[in-house]
């Protein structure tokens, strides 16, 4: 027999609804197949996907509502960027300085992800603070591509996709500040969703660029991502002054058709140099959409070659500011300095020095230097008015009858651990995915076929708080795509 975790969130909820299958079985089989994935019994190198996970399954379990019926994630075992606060295990971001780190309070979705049923069964593998694009920045080893063990999952949120994508469970949350969720669902050929800025709670997420962080979600399918996305969202006025006030209606929905919707491409996103493969299998999607009924139209957004160079200005920016707190007096580790003059600064520098790997320190620098006086306006401000134009790009075409645009999620699939060394050519492979974190639209990534058995995504980016649109193109091209998803 096939176990509940092979199978959708929607049958494992039903299963353990009516007693055919108890959260506790579910669970423990999940963390099983966690530890397999790690071992190298099939002489592949670890996956690493998990910073740590809780091995006291009943607690676990006891924890949610696991037990009872009627709830929406009832027994729905599920796994945690661990930078996303939680009382039972800790919440180190992939970091030196907080590596023995317990949150005296829980982040709002993991609330409410327990209140629905769901099992909180580890904490996943990031970049240092969510900084990067590959998991080889996290202090704790990176994670690995299930597809192919030598290439990165993607980042920073790589640990829950392959935890996702190797079948440890159906779904997970991740973070997104510019691509976070959607590049790596993308690399590891499952489903990646980043909510409308303000529609998911952002207490307990660790502060990185505190304007363009978002919590998001992974799936298997379409489906898996819906349920879990209909659970933790919606308005947190009492601790995320940020958050929007509105209900959100539900994004779980049939598969249907998409008659009368315009899906616009925008020629930004398919520059003459990307790889022809690439814009092949995206273009299977918007073939897809078509069979399905949707008009597809041609469009333009100017200032996408800006957004890249706007992000690692803003994001910098805010996480200096953020990541300020990290002075080993408040949090984490404290490194000292015994002997030297003036112990409070040495303290303070040995921490930091210390606590903080390279690239976290390279975005403080650039963060502290466009903020510095004198540089403010050439850098910060400018960078600002970019971000404005950005905004203005995607409301112009939305406001011309697009319902959303399709695009590649990334200009590769996963690539190989170090191969990318130069910064800079790192930010570079963000740039289809920063524009929505700067214009606070949602946005989510598909698979839409394969290249050398490399999964590749299709992104489809939709107005804010239009989620339950871009859910309902999402759910129309996989059911159209079928087995074209996940094939060359
Ligand atoms: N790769 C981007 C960066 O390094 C995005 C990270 C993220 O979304 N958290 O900043």
């Amino acid at each position: 027999m096939s176990s509940r975790l092979d199978g959708s969130v929607g049958a494992l909820v039903d299963a353990v609804q009516s007693g055919a299958a108890s959260a506790l079985d579910v669970a423990t089989e999940s963390i099983a197949r966690i530890r397999a994935s790690d071992s190298g019994t099939a002489g592949d190198a670890p996956l690493n996907a998990f910073v740590s996970v809780d091995d006291d399954v009943q607690s676990a379990v006891a924890a949610s509502s696991g037990g009872s019926a009627a709830r929406a994630l009832a027994g729905v075992p599920i796994a945690l960027k661990d930078n996303i606060a939680t009382l039972r295990l800790r919440t180190t971001c992939g970091s030196r300085i907080l590596e023995d780190h317990v949150s005296p309070f829980e982040a709002t979705v993991v609330g409410k992800l327990r209140a629905a049923g769901a099992t909180i069964i580890g904490k996943t593998t990031l970049d240092e603070f969510a900084m990067g694009s590959s998991t080889e920045h996290s202090a704790f080893g990176p994670a690995r591509n299930p597809h192919d063990r030598d290439r990165v999952p993607g980042g920073s949120s790589g640990g829950s996709a392959a935890a996702v994508a190797a079948g440890i469970c159906q779904v997970a949350l991740g973070s997104e500040t510019g691509g976070s969720v959607r590049q790596p669902a993308a690399f590891c050929g499952i489903v990646g969703v980043k909510p409308s800025y303000g529609r998911i709670s952002r207490y307990g997420l660790v502060a990185f660029a505190s304007s363009l962080d978002n919590i998001g979600v992974f799936g298997r399918a379409v489906d898996d991502a819906a349920r879990v996305f209909d659970v933790v969202s919606g308005p947190d006025a009492e601790h995320d002054a940020t958050s929007a006030a509105v209900e959100p209606e539900t994004v779980q929905q049939e598969p249907g058709r998409l008659d009368g919707v315009v899906l616009g491409l925008p020629a930004e996103y398919f520059p003459d140099s990307l790889d022809p493969a690439v814009r092949d299998r995206v273009m299977r999607a918007s073939v897809a959409a078509r069979a399905r009924g949707a008009e597809i139209r041609q469009v333009s957004l100017p200032h996408t070659a800006l957004a890249v160079p706007a992000y690692y200005v803003i994001a910098p920016a805010e996480a200096s500011a953020n990541l300020s707190r990290y002075d080993g007096v408040r949090f984490g580790r404290r490194v000292k300095e015994a002997s030297a003059r003036d112990p409070l600064r040495a303290m303070y520098e040995a921490t930091r020095s210390e606590g903080f790997g390279p690239e976290v320190t390279r975005r403080i620098l650039l963060g502290t230097y466009v903020l510095s006086a004198g540089y403010y306006d050439a850098y910060y401000r400018r960078a600002m008015a970019v971000r404005d134009r950005i905004r203005a790009d995607f409301a112009s075409v939305f406001a011309s009858g697009v319902h959303a645009l399709l695009t590649p999620t990334t200009p590769t699939p996963a690539f190989k651990f170090g191969a990318i060394s130069d910064p800079y050519e790192m930010y570079m492979t963000d740039v289809f995915t920063v524009t929505a974190n700067l214009a606070e639209l949602p946005a989510m990534s598909v698979p839409t076929g394969r290249i050398s058995g490399l999964p590749v995504g299709a992104q489809i980016i939709a107005p804010r708080f239009a989620e339950r649109a871009m859910f309902r193109v999402a759910y129309a091209l996989e059911a159209e795509l079928g087995g074209e998803a996940h094939t060359g």
